[in-house]
């Protein structure tokens, strides 16, 4: 509840530059994470990528990355090797295993306040040395993610159209769902 009515706040506070997100002319913003392109986010000076997990990289709950995030990731790491970090609500063991055993080169950082509070992106921005906009995380959810990059002055990429599977988890998937129709509604 606290985080909530933390989100909401610090939503009106930021409300412009968070809008700017719908704007379907908006660069920052893609459908799907494997359309996101490493060289174009390195000539706009972004040095450091963070990842967010559910939605970004698979649908809600599962373990691992789909096929063609993997895929992307594995091409992405070339130019970010050491400089790809994973900040998920979610850290789960299985999850961070997974890094552990198949990716060594990606860091997943573990906050023990959520986004939005912007706890986990200072954590890299001080431990990288880089200035907070040089490190750009890419999130499927507004009102955390993408304000989280508001407060600690990172930068953001917005994912529309975020992995979901309403086969496997239906009841969470459409909570999830709701949510960013919601924070979409409360932003226009
Ligand atoms: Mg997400």
């Amino acid at each position: 509840m606290a985080r909530f009515l933390y989100a909401v706040a610090k939503a009106i506070l930021f409300w412009k530059p968070l809008k700017s997100y719908m704007d379907m002319t908006n660069p920052w913003r893609i459908q799907q994470l494997p359309q996101l392109s490493i060289h174009w986010l390195a000539l706009q000076g972004v040095r450091h990528l963070v990842l967010d997990f559910d939605g970004v990289m698979a649908p809600h709950g599962d373990a691992e990355p789909l096929p063609e995030v993997l895929a992307w990731l594995k091409r992405s790491l070339e130019t970010f090797e050491g400089k790809i970090y994973i900040l998920s609500n979610k850290p789960l063991p299985v999850r961070i295993d997974y890094f552990k055993q198949h990716f060594p080169g990606v860091i997943f950082v573990v906050s023990p306040r959520k986004k939005p509070y912007p706890d986990g992106l200072l954590k890299i921005i001080e431990s990288s040395g880089a200035k907070p906009n040089e490190v750009c995380l890419v999130d499927d959810r507004l009102l955390t993610g993408v304000l989280a990059t508001q407060l600690a002055g990172a930068s953001a990429v917005y994912i529309t159209q975020p992995y979901a599977s309403f086969k496997k988890r239906f009841w969470q998937e459409s909570f999830f769902a709701l949510l960013r129709n919601l924070e979409r509604f409360f932003l226009a």
